[in-house]
């Protein structure tokens, strides 16, 4: 993904794209979108917290020819701090609504906690067979970074199939999409039958697909809520980051299929004989991975064993508190 910030656009049919700068290398923006109805603006995600992403956002609104009084609601796709970074201080700043997904309702806290996802990347870490000098880089998040806030609770809870009224007619249908991240959702415009993706559908990129504890299968969710959107036969899609995918559908095909070549990739290692996760991981990724990389890698790499396994292709054991995979 390319490093320069695309420009502030007009899309048309009352849509603009703001695209607000991330303090990563990739991605390395991420997409504010606004859109307008008869009654109401509702922006769509808001990068992270940083005064460079807030005057940027102020900047974009102006030459969309608004400002922040014309919003009143904040919609988020999903709680990352790439999406949600910024909202409490839009939201105090602004007085907007913020608008989730309704397993946010809980999950919110959970963002809120940086102690106990290194508490839990650590008992990961361990489960899983990464080596002992290995632990500690990579479950030390080393505090919280200042770009994400602590976030309230959401003003507003949605469900699947639920409607958000912009008026005339106009609504943006919820869609929810776990796999990304619990509460992910997409968003149908009534008006254009564009699909407003989130992470869930990305150009060029797959979004991580990470083991969370909290639930059975995360691939295996993320698969059905691609196999979802193919059987609507999605077409233009507004991503969260890089550029608009003219056929969504074909680009939840190709998804479907990287994850299919993930998958019987890690099978065959396991065919080998026992694997942890932590090995299949060294030998399904690239070497030289960074700490942070490698926290995501084995992540990934868990709930792709996890779905095998789920799956009944693979089977797992326990050796004196560690988890090994076989077939
Ligand atoms: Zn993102």
């Amino acid at each position: 993904m390319s490093d320069a910030l695309p420009d502030v656009t007009d899309l048309g049919h009352g849509i603009g794209v703001i695209p607000l700068p991330l303090p990563f290398r990739s991605p390395s923006f991420v997409n504010a979108y606004v859109v307008q109805g008869d009654d109401r603006t509702v922006l769509i995600d808001c990068g992270v917290d940083t005064d460079a992403g807030r005057t940027r956002l102020i900047e974009g609104l102006s030459i969309l020819g608004g400002d922040p009084v014309h919003i009143d609601t904040l919609i988020v796709s999903h709680l990352h701090p790439d999406h949600v970074g910024m909202a409490p201080r839009l939201t105090s700043e602004f007085g907007w609504t913020l608008l989730m997904h309704r397993r946010a309702g809980t999950l919110w806290e959970r963002y809120n906690d940086t102690a106990g996802l290194e508490t839990r990347t650590r008992h990961l870490a361990q489960r899983h067979g990464v080596p002992s000098p290995m632990i500690d880089p990579i479950s030390s998040l080393g505090g919280r970074p200042s770009y994400m806030p602590m976030l309230h609770a959401p003003d507003v809870l949605v469900g699947d199939g639920d409607h958000i009224e912009l008026g005339g007619g106009r609504t943006l249908e919820v869609l929810h999409t776990p796999g990304h991240e619990q509460a992910h959702i997409c968003l149908r415009d009534s008006l254009t039958g564009i699909l407003f993706s989130g992470d869930h559908v990305l150009p060029r990129i797959t979004p991580v697909i990470m083991f969370d504890e909290q639930v059975d299968d995360v691939l295996g969710d993320y698969l059905t809520s691609l196999n979802r959107l193919i059987a609507l036969d999605i077409g233009l899609t507004y991503p969260a980051h890089g550029h608009i995918v003219e056929r969504g559908t074909a680009r939840c095909e190709q998804i479907v299929l990287h994850h299919d070549r993930r998958l019987s990739g890690m099978l065959d290692i396991v065919r080998l004989g026992p694997r942890t996760a932590w090995t299949v991981m060294e030998e399904a990724y690239r070497p030289h991975l960074t700490p942070l990389e490698q926290r995501l890698a084995l992540r990934e790499t868990v709930s792709h064993l996890e779905h095998l396994r789920f799956d009944a292709q693979v089977g797992r054991f326990e050796e004196n508190g560690v988890l090994w995979y076989r077939t």
